[in-house]
């Protein structure tokens, strides 16, 4: 207890950093990777493939395309987004938490 979850929504330049140089590994080494989690395929049934169903998720940032800010779609999120909100595997992270919050409470930010 003490420390803040990391939610990759105020992501430090490090932090920025690292993610970035993990979504340019090679995918053998992103599956290696300590922060990876590995998906599970019996949860993703939902999803209607011909293309293959994701092995693991990995941090993944992004830029706002609304605001241009940088966040950090976090591994354990797209997990929970994919495999219990029953996401579509096509989604992915494209407007960062402030801009998502501002268009559920309609007001999006222009
Ligand atoms: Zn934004």
């Amino acid at each position: 207890m003490g420390k803040k979850p990391d939610t990759g929504r105020n992501p430090s330049s490090k932090d920025l950093w690292e993610a970035d140089r993990i979504s340019q590994l090679h995918p053998i080494q992103q599956k290696d990777h300590p922060s990876a989690i590995p998906a599970d395929p019996g949860k993703l049934d939902h999803i209607n493939t011909y293309g293959s169903l994701p092995e693991y998720y990995i941090d993944q940032p992004f830029i706002c395309r609304l605001c241009g800010k940088r966040e950090i779609w976090r591994a354990r999120d797209q997990k929970w987004y994919y495999e219990e909100a029953k996401g579509h595997i096509d989604a992915r992270a494209v407007e960062c938490h402030d801009c998502r919050k501002a268009k559920k409470q309609g007001n999006p930010v222009k």
